[in-house]
């Protein structure tokens, strides 16, 4: 059975908030065309999972670059070839769902852990926080506040819905 990885977004947070130097390690997929490559997988999962998708969003009507977008779906792209990180939209969101290591310029593919590449994703699980990265062969399980990001990533986080229960 295929192995996900999963990350546990809401033990990261913890551990950041204890010790605020740390930090995901980057990590892109190299074939997939659905992942920006050199955008995070917290930011990937904060605008899919904790955004609150606003209807008149003020983080698109405040960039300057019009570097914010939304999809189909409703969840915000930033579009890292516009971005200026200027981080008005960190300032600016009521919700605090960007933080301002997104805006990183990350244009070295060395820094990056190669998640499709077998050594590199144990790699990239050691460097990690311990308890944030792990693999797995189950699937997304809502009960346990586990979705998918895409068919390889898993991750773990308090879903914003504004569904009634
Ligand atoms: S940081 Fe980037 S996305 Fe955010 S407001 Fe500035 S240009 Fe726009
Ligand atoms: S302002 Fe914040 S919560 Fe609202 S759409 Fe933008 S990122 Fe999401």
């Amino acid at each position: 059975m295929a192995q996900r990885i999963l990350l546990d977004m809401i033990k990261l947070r913890s551990v950041m908030a204890e010790d605020p130097t740390i930090a995901l390690p980057e990590c892109y997929f190299h074939d997939s065309s659905a992942m920006n490559s050199f955008k995070s997988i917290r930011e990937l999962a904060a605008f899919r999972f904790s955004c609150r998708r606003c209807e008149d969003a003020p983080c698109i009507s405040v960039c300057p670059a019009d570097a914010l977008d939304k999809d189909a779906e409703g969840i915000i792209t930033r579009h890292t070839n516009l971005c200026i990180s200027c981080k008005s939209c960190v300032t600016i969101c009521p919700f605090g769902t960007m933080m301002t290591d997104f805006f990183t310029h990350r244009r070295n593919r060395d820094l990056f852990y190669d998640l499709s590449n077998k050594k590199e994703l144990e790699l990239f699980i050691e460097a990690c926080p311990p308890g944030v990265a792990s693999l797995t062969e189950a699937d997304e399980s809502p009960a346990e506040n586990i979705y998918r990001l895409n068919d390889k990533v898993l991750v773990k986080e308090y879903l914003y819905s504004t569904e009634k229960p």
